[in-house]
Order: structure tokens, then sequence, then C-alpha cells
């Protein structure tokens, strides 16, 4: 095993493209002794610390069409679900009570009055229940700076926009090339929620078809480019119903792209040391313990699902989704076991913040 280029890379912060392109795509022996140093290295800049958001999926109601998504527009076979505020309330407070110091409501994508204007009204309604102490993050697609301005006055600080792929040209593989798919319009909404005060996250997907080593490191430069605050990215699983279905034969197979999702989070951790990284779902769904590697080598981000257990089996992004038959205290008492065993401890009721936002922004 040669690991001199590898000790290199991590001891110059040689991370140009080739080199980027390079670890992600490591295998064997040399990948186990990369991920084992960032692992390392981690810890001794950012800490052992990582924090939970409670994820209340609580809609998958959906205008949009991605290629790759089981709850997309035209998947007449999935069965639409739209929780009411109380149960999303209750979830809320679960998690407050559940000492997870956040909270990530996510959905389909809808830009419609009356939904932008239950949102803000949850908003409230969240920061009064839980007297201001819950941090929340929301990941519901792309919307008006008005929007945007409006939801981050009513007490969202986060925000999870995913560029699915910073590829233009995969990007329109993946999704159909018309207004509601724009890739440049995607990029302007990650723009615009910087401006208006959020911690920014974005990410992509992993293992898509048409995709290799190199559009994963210009995924990573993008990130870095754009200065965003949180990545969230994980594997693509395929659905059945979905047309990127039909390449199905073309992909890494699906422990291959479990393992190069690590790298890229391992990755990432060298390129911005001090963002904060989530150990995506999607992981969970490939290796039962696959979110607890995730913060062994990288991650400092874990989002427990506290969505009410009747709905989780309808928010079928990809098959195989885990946890979709249990309650919210079974994934709540695993997990901090789980993240225990993987040597982290748990920042009990803090809001994790992501510490490069401070840094960005001045306010530090
Ligand atoms: N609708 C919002 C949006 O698209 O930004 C938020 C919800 S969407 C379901 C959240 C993320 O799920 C997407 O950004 C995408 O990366 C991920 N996702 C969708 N289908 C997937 C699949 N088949 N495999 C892995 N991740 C998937
Ligand atoms: Fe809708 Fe988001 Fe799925 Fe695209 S990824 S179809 S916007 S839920």
């Amino acid at each position: 095993m040669s690991t001199e280029r590898i000790r290199k890379i991590i001891n110059n912060k040689e991370l140009n493209r080739e080199n980027l392109s390079y670890l992600i795509g490591l295998e064997g022996e040399e990948r186990d002794y990369f991920l084992k140093s960032v692992g390392e290295e981690y810890v001794k800049s950012l800490g052992k610390k990582v924090f939970f958001r409670g994820l209340v999926e609580f809609s998958n109601y959906c205008t949009k069409d991605c290629y790759y998504c089981g709850i997309r527009k035209s998947n007449s076979h999935s069965e639409r679900y739209d929780i009411d505020d109380k149960a999303i309330i209750d979830a809320a407070k679960f998690a407050h009570e559940h000492k997870y110091g956040s909270l990530v409501l996510q959905s389909g994508e809808r830009s419609d009055k009356a939904f932008t204007e239950r949102i803000t009204s949850l908003l409230k309604k969240i920061k009064e229940v839980t007297k201001g102490e819950l941090g929340i993050t929301i990941s519901l697609g792309e919307q008006s700076e008005e929007t945007y301005k409006e939801w981050f006055a009513a007490g969202a600080h986060r925000y999870l926009l995913r560029i699915e792929s910073s590829n233009r040209d995969l990007y329109y593989k993946i999704h159909p090339e018309d207004e509601k798919h724009n890739f440049e319009a995607r990029i302007n909404c990650l723009r615009s929620l910087q401006k208006h005060g959020y911690q920014t996250g974005t990410g992509v997907m992993i293992g898509l078809p048409f995709q290799n080593y190199d559009d994963l490191a210009d995924d990573l430069l993008f990130f870095k480019e754009l200065n965003v605050d949180m990545v969230g990215m994980g594997p693509f699983i395929e659905h059945t119903e979905t047309p990127l279905y039909d390449f199905k034969d073309e992909l890494w197979p699906i422990q291959r792209r479990f393992e190069v999702a690590l790298n890229m989070i391992a990755t990432l951790r060298l390129l911005m040391p001090d963002i904060n990284i989530a150990a995506a779902t999607a992981l969970q769904a490939i290796d039962p313990m696959g979110r607890e590697k995730a913060l062994r080598y990288g991650a400092n981000v874990i989002m427990p699902n506290i969505t009410p257990t009747a709905n989780r089996k309808d928010y079928t992004l990809y098959e195989n989704k885990p946890c979709t038959d249990e309650g919210a205290d079974d994934c709540s008492n695993c997990l901090s076991i789980r993240v225990e065993m993987a040597g982290r401890e748990i920042g009990y009721s803090e809001w994790g913040d992501s510490k490069h936002f401070f840094k960005r922004t001045g306010k530090d």
C-alpha cells in the first residue's frame, strides 16, 4: 500500500482538482488509510461534537418533475400526504423536549400563496411553543426572494437547497430542461439565501448515471467557490417509478456509491474544515451504520427522522428508505447509542450552527 501521496495531500493541503478526484476515487487499504486520517485530523480541529436536527418530511406534494425522485409530480403511484399543522408542531415539541437543538422542515416543492403563508405561520408558531430555543432549518426548494425573506423573519435561519450536480450538462440529464428546472435559477436561489442572512447549505447526489470522479471533484470546488456554510450529500438510489431507472444498469454498484459518498465527505472535510456536513439518510438505506460511519469521517450533523410514522412510508424519494416503520422515540434511542459507538458526543440542546457562517459574515 502506498500512502505517501495521501499523506502529502493532507499535510500540504494540496487540494487541486486532480488530487480531489484521486481522493474521491480511492479504494481498498488506501481508502481506509485516508478515511481514518481525516477522521483523526477533524476531531483535533472541530472536536467530537455532533448535532441533531429532527427531520419532519411533512408533505410529499410536489410541483416539480426531477427525473430521480420518487415523489415527482408525474409519479401517479405515489400516495400523497400533507401532515396537519398540529402534528408538525407536536413533532417540533418532541424535538425540543428531547434536546435535539434544531428541527428540519422538508417537503416537495410548492410556491403557491397558501403554501408560503402556511409555512410563515408554522415557523412563528414553532418558535413560540419552543420559546425560541429550537433552531429551524428549512428545505422547501426554490422560492422568490420575498418568500425567503419572509420565512427568515418568521424564524428559519438555515436553508438546504442541493444543487444536485454542479455540472450543467449533467443537471439537464437528471432534470427536464424547462422553466421549472433551471440550473442558473437554482444557483441564484443559493445566492439569494446567503444575501438574506441564512446559513446556506447545498449538496449533490453521488453515483448518478453519467457522473464521474472529476464531476464530483468539481462539485466540491463549487461548494468552496460559492462559500456555503453547510453541505448534505449522499448516494443516489434509484427508484423504479422514475425516468432515471432506465439507466440502472449503468450505475456503480450500490456499495461503491456508498464508499464514494464517504470519500466525498472526508475530502470535503479537508477542503472546508469549518462547515457543517450532514450524514445523509440515504447512507443508512445502504448500510445500517451508514450515517455513523459518515460521522467518523467528517460529518458533524445527523437528522433523526421524527415524521409521524404513518406518513413516513410515503416520503419515498428512493426505495428501501430506512426507519419507515419506527416511531420517533425508537429512532432517538437507537441513534444516541450509535453516535456514541462512532466515538462522537451529542451536542444536546445546542443549535450547532456552522462555524463557517460566522467567519463568512464577520459575526464571529
Ligand atoms: N423539494 C426540495 C428540493 O428538491 O430541494 C426538498 C426535498 S427533496 C426530496 C430533498 C433531496 O432529496 C433532494 O435535494 C435530492 O438530492 C434528494 N433525493 C431525491 N431523490 C433521490 C434519490 N433517488 N436518491 C437519493 N437522493 C434523492
Ligand atoms: Fe420535488 Fe424535491 Fe423530489 Fe425534485 S427532488 S421532485 S423538487 S421533492
